[in-house]
């Protein structure tokens, strides 16, 4: 992937080269200006994404992500909210993961 290293967060001054060495974004501002580029190559970081047990219908299933997925925005909002950057990050993993469940499944 081609990288603009033109691009940088005005909240912590870190540029996408550096979070691209890093392997991490700087604060939660970050997460915002460097969306497309987090959501596609940093996969390090362990999220706590929850599994969803066996449901017979496919459709209670996708419902319960989809609430779950909701759930989640709403933790994240939080988490930028009290400067909880770790966990944002954590539930930044878990709603990718639901994103590409929900994808999958179409
Ligand atoms: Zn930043």
């Amino acid at each position: 992937m081609k990288l603009d290293i033109s691009i940088v967060c005005p909240n912590c001054g870190k540029t996408l080269e550096e979070i691209h060495n890093d392997r991490r974004p700087g604060c939660a501002f970050c997460y915002t200006v460097f969306s497309n580029y987090i959501e596609k190559n940093l996969n390090l970081v362990h999220g706590s994404f929850i599994h969803v047990g066996m449901i017979p219908k496919i459709r209670d299933e996708r419902e319960k992500l989809k609430s779950e997925y909701f759930r989640l925005k709403k933790d994240l909002r939080e988490a930028i909210r009290k400067e909880d950057y770790e966990a944002a990050y954590g539930i930044d993993e878990d709603l990718k993961l639901i994103r590409e469940k929900l994808s999958a499944e179409d």
